[in-house]
């Protein structure tokens, strides 16, 4: 071998040896593959092409506690990452997972888990209801998972809300449904519901009041010192309640409020969706919201349609640092604080009646 072949070898092994060397004096989290920032463009009969998207690891929050995720690019739901992330906790115990990812990808969800652990699937968690969070969950029922969560969720999947079109939505397999609920409690806010100990680690169900919708469930693993925040917090295009399903703006303030409980400053968050940050990160993100909330309700006090107060462009100062801050987006984010502004209808079985806007 010459010293130049040597040199070049040498290099080549050298830069793979971080890639098969899993676990020791690793410093977690360990990001394998961070989301995509874009922008992304789809074309409008653009359909998600399921065969394509890759279920993959995309993060080690400690040695036995992984992160899925799905590829970049492909749906246009989440473009810088397809679905929602998964949290698989594994080991001699069993595997605890935290949401489900979309239907369309269930067999690739569980292979991908099965690429690093052979122990029966045991505890679902859903953070909330939507379908890149729960779609798998009958799949996943059928691998043997007990099903937590809210008991919101379960209202909200046993009695979906009227679909956009004023359609009713089909009903749901009932293997896929949550068994094992529990309640938000004011009185108790940012105390876990439920708690396991397994596989080394301590992992809380902590219930949400209504933010994201009215069955949000963050899942604290104590150990590892990190956080599954779902979604009442991204950074990756505009809040979204989902006031049809009992999500409220005002409640995404007192989300963000509660981590002065249940964090401390070095507790990783992992978003559903986006990059993982810390407590203080949320702060920006809350100031953004009160600044939005505040300007709405004016313009909404001075008798201004939704059209005025959308054609406004209340989230411009906002933009630059906002990822996929796409006008759909933003549309969505002025139209919820814009029936906010003036008070929610009650929250009755984890859903709300909101206002049909033309
Ligand atoms: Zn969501």
């Amino acid at each position: 071998m010459t010293k130049r072949s040597c040199l070049m070898l040498c290099a080549a092994l050298a830069a793979a040896i971080p890639a098969v060397v899993v676990g020791q004096g690793e410093k977690y989290p360990v990001t394998v593959i961070p989301p995509g920032k874009g922008p992304y463009t789809f074309a409008p009969d653009y359909q998600t092409p399921w065969d394509k998207i890759q279920i993959m690891v995309t993060a080690r929050m400690s040695p036995n506690l992984f992160v899925l995720h799905g590829s970049e690019g492909l749906d246009p739901a989440h473009p810088e990452a397809s679905g929602g992330r998964v949290m698989v906790l594994f080991g001699p115990d069993g595997v605890l997972m935290v949401d489900s990812q979309n239907r369309q990808v269930a067999e690739k969800t569980l292979a991908a888990i099965r690429s690093f652990t052979a122990a029966p699937i045991k505890v679902l968690v859903n953070t909330h209801i939507h379908s890149d969070h729960t779609g798998a969950n009958a799949f996943f029922a059928r691998q043997g998972a007990l099903i937590f969560a809210q008991a919101d969720l379960r209202a909200e999947m046993l009695r979906p809300p009227l679909r956009a079109n004023g359609q009713p939505a089909p009903a749901p397999d009932m293997a896929g449904v949550p068994v094992s609920t529990y309640a938000f409690n004011p009185g108790t806010a940012g105390q876990p519901a439920v708690t396991f100990t397994m596989n080394g680690e301590t992992v809380d169900l902590i219930p949400m009041m209504p933010s994201h919708t009215a069955g949000d469930t963050i899942v604290r693993f104590r150990t590892a010192n990190a956080i599954y925040i779902e979604d009442f917090y991204r950074n990756f295009g505009y809040p979204f309640a989902d006031q049809a399903n009992g999500g409220s703006i005002k409640g995404m303030l007192d989300a963000v409020d509660l981590f002065e409980k249940v964090a401390n400053a070095d507790t990783t968050l992992v978003p559903g969706h986006g990059t993982f940050v810390k407590k203080k990160d949320l702060l920006a993100y809350r100031a953004m919201l009160v600044d939005v909330l505040a300007r709405v309700t004016a313009l909404r006090k001075q008798g201004k349609s939704l059209k005025d107060v959308l054609a406004a462009n209340l989230t411009a100062p906002y933009d630059k640092t906002t990822l996929g801050d796409t006008q759909q987006s933003k549309d969505r984010f002025i139209t919820e604080v814009y029936d906010e502004a003036e008070g929610l209808p009650p929250v009755v079985d984890g859903k709300r009646t909101m206002p049909a806007h033309p």
